[in-house]
């Protein structure tokens, strides 16, 4: 599982997270909805440490982060290598092949046979659809196909939690599809993951369970039956917004 208890984050004295606490399941997708601002991002950034909440708590596993005391750098290492997250931008290495990009964390964070985590490498671009592209530069890739390779390396690192952070939203829609067909696919083979999206269409396929954020709160925690059947004003409101 992963826990975050009663966490709080401010920026200059805005609240973008108050005391929000969430227990995640293993091998169920999570979709985080809500307005633009609402601390979508700032919650994936904490879960990953990018960010660091003034107080709350985080548990991964056997892993147990309380905020208010000082994080080690080993319990920051294993909490990252656990929770890997995708960005809305494509974020590869430039200089390198899609295979070498896929097999860059398990050489050198995980110390893995480089002939080893090659192999591995193609055989997640291969899940990802794109096994005639394992030479392929960055460049040479449409957006779709460079957000693939992303998520192949984030798969390579085995972490516990998959994070998602509108994955899909620099995308042109014919595009957007062949990412979600993948994201869709992981989330069949019960794999952990939280996303964030502004696709309501996709997050009512998926999400084995849906958390709105507003302000910093969370305004709903539940499924996604139930989210969309919501009478809530706020929620209706957020709906058809996104219509
Ligand atoms: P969007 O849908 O637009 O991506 P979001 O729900 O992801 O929005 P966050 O990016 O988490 O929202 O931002 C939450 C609040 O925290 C906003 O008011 C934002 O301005 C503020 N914020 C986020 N990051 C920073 C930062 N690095 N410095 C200052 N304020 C920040
Ligand atoms: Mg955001």
């Amino acid at each position: 599982t992963l826990a975050l208890k009663q966490l709080s984050k401010t920026f200059e004295g805005s609240k973008a997270l108050q005391n929000v606490s969430l227990q995640m399941k293993d091998g169920q997708t999570t979709v985080i909805l809500g307005p633009s601002g609402s601390g979508k991002s700032t919650l994936l950034r904490c879960i990953n440490l990018l960010e660091l909440p003034e107080k709350g708590k985080l548990q991964l596993g056997d892993l147990q982060i309380d905020f208010e005391q000082k994080i080690t750098n080993k319990v920051k290492q294993k909490l990252r290598r656990n929770t890997a997250m995708v960005f809305q931008e494509f974020n590869l290495f430039s200089h390198l092949t899609a295979v070498e990009n896929v097999m860059e964390g398990p050489v050198t964070v995980l110390r893995q046979d480089k002939d080893q985590a090659a192999q591995h490498a193609k055989e997640l671009l291969e899940q990802v659809g794109l096994s005639d592209k394992y030479d392929s530069y960055p460049s040479r890739l449409s957006g779709g196909q460079q957000q693939r390779v992303a998520i192949a390396r984030a798969l390579a690192m085995e972490p516990q939690y998959l994070l998602f952070d509108e994955p899909t939203s620099a995308l042109d829609p014919e595009l957007e599809i062949e990412v979600l067909r993948v994201l869709q696919e992981l989330a069949h083979e019960r794999l952990s993951m939280v996303l964030v999206t502004h696709n309501i269409d996709f997050a009512r396929l998926v999400a084995d369970r849906i958390v709105f954020l507003e302000e910093g709160k969370i305004d709903f925690d539940g499924s996604a039956t139930a989210f969309f059947a919501s009478e809530d004003p706020r929620i209706r409101r957020f709906i058809h917004s996104l219509k």
